[in-house]
């Protein structure tokens, strides 16, 4: 089996190299060919030696993602590509547009085992983790796609693709490690954000391990109260909502840094007024914590709920900003093609769109 590098943190490549006794600095040769620029074959590695990129031709891999299609939005310009994995598998990567900066949204696994009801990746369970290559490269193909122009950067990457991240806890850390290193992507702390749907003791385990670089947690709050919140989310009925704020208000934050909780709205289910009240008592002792990014639910083929009109969003969201808690409505971006992290899904989905 050829060794892929990208599943190697800067260390570890480090390790590689001088295993195979070629000189350390060699490791950060190879880590600036891969992360800066993102070349597609080891003979493009010039400043090696020819027996290296013999070496590593012969023995590593390069890339792990083939293009099986991409969509572009005509509404806001957000681009939806899909992927084919060595297995066969296929995930989805959505590059979002942003006013002033281009986000990146990265899958960490196909599929998903936590089930939650609203969520259109889980509907098939968990098929697989995906190893650290497979995240890094989703964001090396993206950019490699989009060129490498300042106005083309991605800057930001939010783990809010297929999957729960914090359940590939290794693999999600290590690709955290590659986007952060000053000797590979280069990518800020504070410009990644991992979202998880609240396991209790993975989210303090992250917040413990010092090899885990500090970078933004979201939440997918979704609920105001815990029926409803196993209801829609079954790792609640463990992991429940309670211990979940506590968690949330115990952990360290840096100076100016908030919590993002995400709240999907739906339809008569979680999106009345006294939901919107009960989310205030819930966060109102820690106003400055948390933000809240409402999200309307997106409707997939099979689904038993629906998206509450404009109008209720609206006011949901009046009830957060009258008391003082920051609220933001993430209407779907590339609503046209469907291109909602969270809700990616392989062939069903090309033949909708495509
Ligand atoms: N597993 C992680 C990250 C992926 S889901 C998590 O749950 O946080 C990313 C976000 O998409 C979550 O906040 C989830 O609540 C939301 N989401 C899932 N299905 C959705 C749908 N059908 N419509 C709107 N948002 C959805
Ligand atoms: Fe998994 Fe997140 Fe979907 Fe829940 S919302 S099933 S945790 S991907």
């Amino acid at each position: 089996m050829k060794t892929n590098l990208k599943n190697l943190n800067y260390k570890e490549l480090e390790k590689f190299v001088v295993e195979r006794g070629w000189q350390k600095f060699r490791a950060k040769q190879i880590a600036k060919w891969l992360y800066n620029k993102k070349v597609t074959s080891f003979q493009e590695m010039t400043d090696l030696s020819k027996d290296i990129r013999n070496y590593l031709e012969e023995n590593c891999e390069i890339n792990t993602l083939e293009l099986v299609t991409y969509q572009q939005s005509k509404i806001d310009g957000s681009i939806k590509f899909l992927w084919r994995l060595k297995d066969g598998n296929t995930i989805e990567t959505v590059l979002i547009n942003e006013k002033n900066h281009k986000t990146l949204c990265v899958s960490t696994q196909v599929g998903c085992a936590v089930g939650c009801k609203f969520c259109y990746t889980t509907k098939d369970g968990l098929i697989r983790n995906l190893e650290t290559a497979e995240i890094v490269d989703q964001y090396i193909n993206v950019q490699r796609f989009l060129g490498d122009s300042e106005e083309n950067r991605i800057s930001n990457i939010v783990y809010m693709g297929m999957g729960e991240p914090l359940a590939n806890y290794e693999n999600v850390k290590k690709s955290v490690q590659i986007f952060t290193h000053p000797d590979m992507c280069k990518l800020s702390h504070r410009k990644i954000t991992i979202s998880s749907s609240g396991i209790l003791h993975q989210i303090r385990r992250m917040y413990e391990d010092k090899e885990f670089p500090e970078v933004k947690l979201a939440v997918s709050l979704n609920a105001s109260y815990q029926n409803q919140r196993a209801f829609l989310m079954p790792i609640s009925q463990t992991n429940t909502l309670e211990d979940l704020m506590d968690l949330l208000r115990s952990i360290p934050l840096k100076p100016g840094w908030r919590i993002t909780l995400e709240y999907v709205l739906i339809k008569n289910v979680n999106d009345t007024l006294e939901d919107a009240k009960r989310l205030v008592s819930l966060l109102k002792k820690d106003k400055n914590r948390f933000k809240v990014n409402l999200i309307p639910f997106n409707p997939f083929p099979g689904s038993d709920f629906e998206r509450p009109e404009e109008s209720r969003v609206l006011a949901f969201e009046k009830v957060l900003w009258d008391n003082n808690i920051a609220t933001f409505i993430r209407w779907s971006k590339g609503r046209d093609i469907d291109a909602a992290c969270g809700q990616l899904r392989k062939k069903e989905l090309l033949q909708i769109n495509v």
